[in-house]
């Protein structure tokens, strides 16, 4: 039996995908918003596909800013860019 990938919603597009083609965003105990990179961070999570159209709708939509609700860094939105521009190249 191959071990079952857990799926998780993408705020962005709402599409279900495979954890590890999303990026996930933490809001820390400290209430803050920042990129997961590890996917290991404590915290509330969001995820987001790793596309940068995705990213972008995001960023216009606030679609982050309302699954943590909080306000969403532009530190954190460059983190996930730079991340995604490696992923779609
Ligand atoms: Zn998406």
């Amino acid at each position: 039996m191959p071990k079952k990938v857990p799926v998780r919603q993408c705020v962005a597009c709402r599409e279900h995908k495979e954890k590890p083609l999303l990026a996930r965003v933490v809001r820390t105990p400290e209430g803050k918003a920042v990129y997961d990179a590890r996917g290991k961070l404590p915290g509330k999570g969001a995820y987001i596909c790793r596309s940068t159209a995705c990213l972008e709708r995001a960023v216009k939509s606030r679609a982050l800013n309302r699954a943590l609700e909080i306000e969403i860094t532009p530190d954190v939105y460059d983190a996930l860019r730079a991340q995604m521009e490696e992923s779609d190249a």
